[in-house]
């Protein structure tokens, strides 16, 4: 995946704000941050959107939650709370094809729906 920034991202040929790493996941600052934590969560491995996902990816996802909730304890997020967002295709606004998570705190986020 040549071309696609997050698969750049993951392999450090590109740069990012770098918050957590482990041999699957990778976890870095959105370029345009929405709050005043917006950090994303993506698999090491490009998966192009959650509807792409196979049989066994079941545990990356695991893998990109519990990464979520690392990052989160460290940004003091926990007891104020925050938001896990995963967009799937046009109408949700997803622009880049490599799944990843939206992980957004800090100030009060708003009801959804
Ligand atoms: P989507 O709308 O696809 O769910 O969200 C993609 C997110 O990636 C957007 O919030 C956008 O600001 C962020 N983004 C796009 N290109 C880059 C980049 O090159 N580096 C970083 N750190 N974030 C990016
Ligand atoms: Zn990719």
């Amino acid at each position: 995946m040549e071309q696609c920034i997050f698969c750049q991202i993951a392999q450090k040929k590109s740069p990012a704000e770098i918050e957590y790493e482990d041999a699957d996941v990778i976890a870095f600052w959105d370029i345009a941050p929405k709050a005043p934590v917006h950090i994303l969560v993506i698999p090491k491995k490009h998966i192009e959107r959650l509807s792409t996902l196979q049989p066994g990816d079941e545990i990356i996802l695991g893998k990109m939650v519990m990464a979520a909730q690392k990052v989160a304890e460290k940004k003091k997020l926990v007891d104020g709370g925050f938001r896990l967002i995963i967009n799937q295709g046009r109408e949700s606004g997803q622009i880049v094809p490599h799944l990843h998570l939206h992980l957004i705190g800090g100030r009060a986020l708003g009801k959804m729906g």
